[in-house]
């Protein structure tokens, strides 16, 4: 018998009005339904809103750093629990322990940051021309805030998005991706355990089309913190932008990893085969283009082929796996439909291209890192997102061909550069169109306490995470303040 998990609405653990469940299913195992979750509705979602908009005022009255301390309180009780919330991550969306591991800790992390940021919330004081005028900047909260995520980081894009918000003041309504709710579900019954008032943090589940759509289209709602595709993203912000509300859409990318002669062929095949294919390639930070200049093509795809076909995969609770399956069947298949597109394009398969069969591979849905070589700019692989463990390559002449390769096209989410040209390394980071850059360095592993977000088609809005995030969750009000009369 399946556990059931309820929503979380002004402090109540409740079954959706229709009592309709989902399942959450292993993807290394399909066989395991890890709990069925509330297949919510327009009117539990209204409920959570609802409740939201109760909860605001005193919340917001509340001095920022004693809203701070039920993160920091949070953060201990996730702390305690580390091991069994990374092995859930691993059973519900597929990522190795240590890569689930990671993450909680970073969901701890952000807690913990956005929980300090309780008692900074920078503002400014700023000269007046005027003689005994004080002018400054105050932040106020937005309202309720409504927070839509995606299945790839469970729990770390949850917390990113809830932190900030919640210590600016705002109260939260948040609508998990469906393929992976357990672990925001951990984060909020943290933040339960830890006392937050009723109604502060609402958490519904349910399909994006129902559940999602009735939050975005809420009374009330003062912005919409979004992550996840284009396609839905774009069309969520037709909707909001007609109502004015703030937006945050953080979405796909097509990173490219450009590696120049000089580099270290051992040191620039381990950053490939990290960025390409590691938590499966479904990072939004994942590398998908790598663009080599001629002269180390050569060797360094073999290199990278030999490396890649070292990979363990398997299921990623097993100690030694290093790339777990794809998240579900549907991923599976855009996985390899675009294998099938290259082909049929003309890109060279180096190796992988199928779906993994026999034994307890046809348990899970596991699929092979795949290589292809000669993909020129206007092949689809080359341009668009496939979130699998799929890597084009693609020649570049030299520096001036690697970026205009690099540049050309939609996204700019991430871009990484392996080289010791100081003056090359410059020039990339200046012309880069990309809102994440790196350095001898993989294009994913970011740090929770710098800004993050791309450009281009990639992000819409202000930043999340690190300081910049606060901008996004509050309003500048600007104070003029005579002391005499
Ligand atoms: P998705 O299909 O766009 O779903 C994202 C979230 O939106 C889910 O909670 C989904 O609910 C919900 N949703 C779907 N349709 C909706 C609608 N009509 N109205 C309101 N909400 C709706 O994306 P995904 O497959 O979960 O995630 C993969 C994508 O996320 C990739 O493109 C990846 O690049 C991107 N991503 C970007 C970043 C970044 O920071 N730039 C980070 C991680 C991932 P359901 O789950 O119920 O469908």
């Amino acid at each position: 018998m399946s556990q059931i998990f309820r929503n979380y609405i002004a402090g109540e653990w409740v079954e959706s009005a229709s009592r309709k469940t989902f399942p959450n299913i292993n993807p290394a195992n399909t066989d395991e339904v890890i709990g069925l979750f509330q297949d919510s509705d327009r009117v539990d979602v209204e409920a959570a809103c609802a409740a939201a908009t109760q909860a605001w005022e005193s919340w917001a009255a509340l001095p920022a750093p004693r809203r701070g301390e039920y993160l920091f309180k949070a953060a201990e009780i996730l702390e305690s629990r580390l091991a069994q919330l990374a092995a859930d991550m691993t059973r519900e969306e597929g990522k190795t322990l240590p890569e689930s591991q990671g993450e909680v800790k970073r969901a701890i992390n952000i807690f913990r940051y956005f929980a300090g940021e309780g008692a900074r919330q920078f503002s400014y004081h700023i000269p007046s021309e005027r003689e005994q005028v004080f002018c400054y900047t105050l932040r106020k909260p937005l309202g309720v805030v409504g927070l839509i995520t995606p299945w790839n980081f469970p729990s770390a894009i949850p917390a990113w998005k809830m932190a900030p918000a919640l210590v600016a003041g705002n109260t939260v309504v948040i609508k998990p991706a469906s393929l992976a709710p357990l672990s925001g579900y951990r984060l909020v019954e943290a933040l339960h355990e830890a006392r937050l008032p009723a109604g502060v943090v609402n958490f519904v589940t349910g399909s994006g089309a129902r559940a999602g759509n009735a939050l975005i289209e809420c009374a009330g709602l003062s912005a919409v913190s979004f992550t996840g595709s284009c396609e839905v993203g774009n069309a969520l912000y037709q909707k909001l932008a007609a109502r004015k509300l703030r937006v945050q859409l953080e979405m796909g990318g097509k990173n490219p990893t450009v590696v120049l002669k000089d580099a270290d062929l051992d040191y620039a095949t381990d950053i490939l085969v990290n960025g390409a294919f590691f938590s499966t390639g479904q990072k939004c930070t994942a590398c998908s283009r790598a663009i080599i200049e001629e002269g180390i093509y050569e060797p360094l795809v073999q290199k990278l082929v030999a490396k890649t076909k070292q990979l363990k995969i398997g299921n990623g609770l097993e100690a030694g796996v290093q790339i777990g399956p794809a998240v579900d069947a549907r991923q599976l298949e855009t996985d390899l439909k675009y294998i099938e597109i290259a082909r049929q394009e003309g890109a060279q398969l180096l190796c992988g291209g199928q779906r993994l069969t026999g034994g307890t591979f046809d348990r899970g849905y596991f699929i092979e890192p795949t290589i292809f070589d000669g993909v020129t700019p206007e092949m689809r692989i080359a341009q668009e997102e496939v979130f699998g463990p799929v890597l084009a390559l693609m020649k570049a002449k030299n520096f001036e061909d690697a970026m205009r390769l690099a540049n050309s096209v939609k996204f700019g989410l991430s871009a990484a550069i392996v080289s010791r040209d100081l003056t090359r390394v410059h020039q990339f980071i200046n012309r880069i169109e990309a809102g994440l850059i790196t350095v001898n360095l993989p294009t994913a592993g970011v740090e929770y306490q710098l800004p993050f977000g791309g450009t281009k088609e990639s992000s819409f809005g202000m930043r999340e995470q690190g300081p910049q995030a606060l901008d996004f969750y509050t309003e500048t009000r600007t104070v003029y303040l005579k002391y005499t009369q």
